[in-house]
């Protein structure tokens, strides 16, 4: 039996029955939390974490990475607009990408999150070129829980831009149905962290049959959905073109419900948002793509008054360009209140919630995972509050979401197990990313026919 004892520390755990425990401790025995409060009995445990200068929270959950894209982190120019952006260089790189390339992607992806306390995460668009089962083994490997998208596509396009996809990308239905299925049956369930989801590419690359056999496999098996929805206004177009909305789309499909986690929504319409919300499906909000990309301020405060799930996304390195939730937090407050013109639009409470047991939720593994409680899985995220940034700590999760960023992370434990320790990753080889990044991106670019752009 491993054991865990965090003493004295502020804890805000994401539970509404007691959002924040002051001086309080927590103790874990193998995967589960044991004890958490004021006055815990257990004085002693294999590792102690003294709680004096630190800030502690549930493990992160990040509900949209691109793992192929770490490796394209800096390589597109920061003035293009999305479907340039897609079309001239992040498919020309990733239709280049071959198994080695995504190894140190997935890689170099797993070490940030991991870095910056994120413990959860659904991973979208797992192209069959990038070597899937690598990239399943690296993601177990890391100690992380994820919900991993199998893409899945028909039609080489884009919304309304027909024929726009990268020839390097281009799937096979069968072939990614195939794939599924055996990542299905070797991985999904393993040890409570892997889950296969599929990852549709997007409206317009999708026929409606296969949108139908997808969301039929779904419900046998129990999986999940993740896709790009919504995005811009050209989305929009494509809908208004077929005489529907995204959320009258999807349900006429049967693709709507738990574990169905659409991604940006900006241009979600309200009856989009009621669909969404009585059918428990989930939206991903990515506020620093969406500013990047110049595609909108996406109506979050709208959709929670709404009763919609919405959790955090980073999105990926070309469009954030970070995978670090804490600063994410900070935009979406700062991107409520100024788009509604009121301050009390959206709280820190909230946000926690949306970057902790949202997320879970949105995998579908909320009875487990998301909260500090008793009987909870053992995903602790801990932070310093020793540095200026900090100072005066007495409001310290205010502090930390305001102030601070992913760096403030000193440990991050997963199912009971530290993957930092102490400021050091421990479960990626950080030497071995260092060492090819670089190297492998330039290799990249130049196989992309693709300039460096400053
Ligand atoms: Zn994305």
């Amino acid at each position: 039996m491993t054991s865990v004892l965090i003493k004295n520390a502020f804890i805000a755990t994401a539970d509404d029955e007691q959002p924040i425990i002051r001086e309080g401790s927590i103790y874990v025995e193998d995967d589960r939390i044991v004890e958490i409060g004021k006055n815990v009995k257990s004085k002693s445990a294999e590792f102690v974490i003294d709680g004096k200068d630190r800030i502690v929270l549930p493990g992160l959950i990040n509900t949209h990475v691109h793992l192929a894209q770490g490796i394209l982190r800096g390589l597109v120019p920061d003035n293009v607009t999305l479907i340039e952006w897609l079309r001239d260089w992040v498919w020309p790189l990733q239709g280049n990408l071959d198994e080695n390339i995504m190894d140190i992607s997935t890689k170099l992806t797993l070490l940030e999150m991991i870095n910056t306390c994120t413990s959860s995460f659904v991973a979208t668009s797992i192209n069959a070129r990038y070597g899937v089962n690598r990239v399943v083994e690296n993601v177990y490997r890391s100690g992380m829980r994820a919900a991993i998208g199998k893409q899945i596509m028909d039609i080489p396009g884009y919304a309304d831009h027909p024929q726009m996809l990268h020839q390097g990308l281009i799937e096979d239905p069968q072939l990614s149905l195939k794939l599924f299925n055996d990542l299905f049956s070797k991985w999904n369930g393993k040890d409570d962290r892997i889950w296969i989801w599929f990852s549709p590419r997007t409206p317009g690359a999708v026929s409606d049959d296969l949108f139908r056999t997808i969301a039929q496999i779904v419900k046998e098996k129990g999986s999940g959905v993740t896709m790009h929805l919504a995005e811009v206004r050209d989305d929009i177009r494509y809908f208004s073109g077929r005489g529907t909305t995204p959320g009258k789309f999807l349900k006429e499909l049967g693709m709507v419900g738990r574990k169905y986690v659409y991604v940006h929504g900006v241009w979600l319409n309200e009856e989009d948002m009621k669909i969404f919300a009585s059918t428990g499906t989930s939206v991903s909000h990515n506020p620093s793509s969406n500013c990047k990309l110049g595609s909108g301020i996406a109506p979050v405060t709208k959709m929670l008054k709404n009763g919609v799930n919405v959790a955090l996304g980073t999105d990926g390195g070309p469009s954030n360009d970070d995978y670090d939730l804490i600063r994410e937090m900070k935009l979406v407050l700062l991107l409520q209140k100024v788009s509604t013109l009121d301050p009390q639009a959206i709280d820190v409470f909230t946000v926690l919630k949306m970057a902790t047991y949202n997320g879970a939720k949105a995998m579908g593994i909320e009875k487990d995972v998301g909260m500090l409680k008793k009987g909870m899985k053992a995903d602790i995220a801990v932070f310093n509050t020793r540095a200026p940034h900090m100072f005066p700590r007495l409001q310290p999760l205010s502090n930390l979401m305001y102030s601070g960023t992913g760096n403030d992370c000193t440990d991050l434990i997963v199912d009971g197990k530290f993957l930092k320790k102490e400021g050091k990753v421990l479960t990626v080889d950080e030497e071995e990313v260092y060492e090819k990044a670089d190297e492998y991106a330039a290799e990249l670019l130049s196989r992309s026919g693709l300039k460096y752009w400053m």
